[in-house]
């Protein structure tokens, strides 16, 4: 039987995104943007050690996802993940962190029961990453702060089980509220934020048939409402006949453990057309 697959949210937004991933005794982190003290605690918490993480794979440079990074990492002596473009952005000092392993998208990188494979978004950041982290059969597809669903991620996504994606604004909130323009057109731009319609339409048509968990994150406290969020992607869901799916939605506090399963295959002919 191959290992069991868990995640868990321990921040999200702009305060700070952090994501556990398990199976077995492999560990990783997605993200570090919490300061390194309440990012140890909310390990703790859950009866995570710190220091048993295997590495923090960084999605990208922004401070709301690598805050924490490099302090955690020389704390607690747990190496760093991600591509060239972040190392240098991120401003990580060599001698400050325990390690910094590089990321090739596509090129899968395992360490232990976990395989992650980083998948290459459109942001606006130096080289940023989404991630599909594999443990046996089990597949969690993990993207935060895109500005469209290329058709990159539509590819890597399509097997998954579960997923993590930003449901970042509403477009209408955005536009009316008080950012000033400038900002709102990089967070409406294609390498900017997922807004709420962004992710209905890819459950919409581009969700995958394995998928059965959905976990909306990154939500804006300012340009969205939780209830706007699940609405729109659940309407999405319905109008596809995908009921099945659960649907979560994150915030600054995290979730509980969610399990990433997949669908046991239907018994042999039960597919087949029963003919009369
Ligand atoms: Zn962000
Ligand atoms: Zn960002």
């Amino acid at each position: 039987m191959s290992p069991a697959l868990r995640f868990r949210v321990l921040g999200s937004g702009s305060a700070g995104n952090a994501t556990l991933v398990e199976s077995d005794d492999t560990r990783i982190l997605i993200d570090a943007g919490l300061g390194p003290r309440i990012l140890a605690e909310r390990l703790e918490s859950v009866g995570v050690d710190p220091g048993s993480l295997a590495a923090i794979f960084v999605s990208h440079e922004h401070s709301d996802h690598a805050r924490g990074a490099a302090a955690f990492s020389a704390k607690w002596g747990v190496r760093l993940a991600g591509t060239r473009g972040t190392y240098a952005a991120a401003g990580f000092g060599a001698e400050e962190i325990a390690g910094y392993d590089v990321l090739e998208a596509g090129v899968p990188r395992t360490l232990g029961a976990l395989t992650v494979t980083g998948i290459r978004i459109p942001h606006d950041a130096a080289e940023p990453l989404a991630f599909v982290v594999a443990a046996g059969e089990a597949t969690l597809g993990h993207a935060t702060d895109f500005g469209h669903v290329s058709r990159g991620v539509v590819d890597a996504f399509r097997a998954c089980d579960a997923l993590l994606m930003e449901s970042n604004y509403d477009p209408d909130m955005l536009r009316r509220g008080p950012y000033p323009w400038s900002l709102k057109e990089r967070i409406l731009g294609s390498h900017g934020h997922l807004s709420n319609g962004d992710v209905a339409r890819y459950l919409g048509q581009s969700l995958g048939d394995a998928c059965r968990t959905v976990v909306l994150a990154h939500l804006s406290q300012k340009n969205n409402h939780p209830e706007l969020a699940h609405l729109c992607a659940s309407e999405a869901l319905r109008r596809r006949g995908r009921t099945e799916v659960r649907l979560e939605l994150t915030g600054a506090e995290g979730t509980e453990w969610i399990a990433v399963s997949r669908p046991k295959a239907p018994p042999n002919g039960s597919r087949q057309l029963r003919l009369w």
